[in-house]
């Protein structure tokens, strides 16, 4: 399986390479990519009592994008978009990420994943490293893989920035073997 990291609106090079080496060593069997696009931030999608943008419209662009590159270029693939930009679902204050489950479109939001949002000192690794699990942890929802119960896996369910500390970039044995089930190539 393909994987293609994309950034919507503007987000670092060195972040995105970042994110393909963590992705590629947490899930062997998927290549990744980075294209030289930027899919643009929906103006529709952004709301501004909230100061957030909804999460929906954004995974319809990367859908969007997923389809384009699946018929240029031919094969499956998940396209994952990285965007600085605060998301939100209804019903719930933010989002780390959104993916279709299963399915082609995944994104990650960076905006809550910097240690100084909590206040704290900058801290690169931890950034990037937290970058790493959502990514893997959206990606795994896209080829099929549902909440995991155990709190160490990546495919658990962050509610806080603390959860995503605490998991593995890896998800569990279990999920390895789901995964598996589902995908034998990854
Ligand atoms: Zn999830
Ligand atoms: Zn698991």
């Amino acid at each position: 399986m393909r994987v293609y990291i994309v950034s919507i609106g503007y987000v670092g090079r060195d972040i995105l390479e970042s994110i393909k080496s963590g992705v590629e060593s947490s899930l062997p069997g998927l290549v990744c990519e980075i294209p030289n696009d930027i899919i643009d931030l929906p103006r529709e999608a952004y709301n501004r009592l909230r100061r957030q943008y909804l999460s929906e419209p954004i995974l319809g662009e990367v859908l969007r994008y997923a389809l384009k590159l699946e018929s240029e270029r031919g094969g499956p693939c998940i396209a994952l978009g990285v965007m600085d930009a605060d998301i939100y679902v209804p019903g719930m204050n933010f989002i780390f990420g959104e993916a279709q489950c299963p399915g082609k479109a995944a994104i990650i939001s960076l905006f809550r994943l910097r240690p100084e949002f909590y206040g704290e000192r900058p801290n690169h690794n931890l950034f990037i490293d937290r970058a790493i699990k959502e990514a893997v942890h959206e990606i795994g929802h896209a080829l099929g893989l549902r909440h995991c119960k155990n709190p160490l896996c990546v495919m658990y369910f962050s509610l806080h920035i603390g959860m995503t500390d605490r998991k593995m970039r890896q998800p569990c044995g279990d999920c390895i073997v789901k995964l598996g089930r589902k995908h034998p190539s990854v």
